[in-house]
């Protein structure tokens, strides 16, 4: 069984529909996908079941916190779609992301990139405005040479642009997912660039609030750095998750189901499913 577990679709930042998302999954041969979106459902909410056939979902989403001034993700997964109190929190990043966009597009003005919204409004679309919308935004304007560089100059971690404030703090988040009864997953451990004892001290406050996974495989990543998280996950006795983090075609690092199997000694955070 193949299962990818964190993916994006236009209701955040990916380039996919979800309807393309699904048959492009099903071609790679993905059994079970997460859908992941960065703090919203929406996706879920167009799916066309007939398109499924025989691919199971998990509904999930990508949520924003902060954990020691770091902007530190978790991917909630078996979520429900339909609990007042879960969707309010979804709604509250919502509001946070607005906010948040008029705060980049302000600090962004003082730097001579005035009137920046509207098109990244627009860019969004209805979707979780985020970052990325503003990098789409300074390439199109001819501001920048690619997304990378607007990542490098303006908008990736300790630029101007990267307003981490906004969001909740991380044992707020992973309860959330508890109270809501979904499984709590520290995504992409190496995005946060931390030092062998900072991970440690994150799983511990991670799993002190209720989280019980780790991504042990993100996208196409070091056979050696899979080895050591997996040992992580053993240590900590965190269950043990896989995703591509599947964003467009093109990244062959983050292709729907192309990440390397989970390593024989994890426990798969399926396998409570
Ligand atoms: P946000 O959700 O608004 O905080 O933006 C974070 C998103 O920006 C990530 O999920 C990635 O999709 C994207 N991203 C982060 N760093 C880079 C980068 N260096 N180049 C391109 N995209 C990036
Ligand atoms: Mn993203
Ligand atoms: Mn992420
Ligand atoms: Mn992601």
């Amino acid at each position: 069984m193949k299962y990818d577990l964190h993916s994006h679709t236009t209701a955040s930042d990916g380039e996919l529909s979800p309807r393309a998302l699904i048959i492009r999954a099903k071609a790679a041969d993905v059994d079970v996908l997460a859908i992941t979106d960065h703090d919203t459902l929406a996706a879920y909410r167009e799916i066309d079941h007939s398109v499924l056939g025989s691919l199971t979902l998990i509904p999930g989403t990508e949520l924003s916190t902060q954990w020691q001034r770091n902007n530190v993700h978790i991917v909630g997964l078996n979520v429900p779609l339909e609990c007042s109190t879960f969707t309010e929190a979804i709604a509250s990043q919502q509001r946070s992301r607005i906010e948040r966009a008029s705060i980049i597009a302000d600090k962004l003005a003082k730097k001579g990139f005035t009137d920046l919204l509207p098109g990244v409004l627009e860019k969004a679309g209805k979707g979780s405005i985020g970052r990325p919308h503003f990098a789409q935004q300074l390439l199109e304007m001819g501001a920048v040479k690619s997304l990378e560089e607007a990542f490098k100059k303006y908008l990736g971690t300790g630029k101007i642009g990267d307003v981490k404030q906004i969001w909740p703090e991380l044992d707020e988040v992973v309860g959330w997912i508890r109270d809501a009864g979904g499984t709590a997953v520290l995504a992409h451990p190496d995005k946060y660039h931390l030092t062998r004892s900072k991970l440690h001290r994150l799983a511990d406050e991670f799993i002190a609030a209720g989280g019980e996974a780790i991504e042990v495989v993100s996208g196409k990543q070091d056979k050696v750095r899979t080895r050591e998280l997996a040992k992580l996950s053993l240590e900590k006795n965190l269950l043990a998750s896989c995703g591509s983090d599947f964003h467009q075609p093109g990244k062959f690092w983050a292709e729907l189901g192309q990440q390397s199997p989970l390593p024989e000694n994890c426990t798969p955070v399926w396998d409570r499913w």
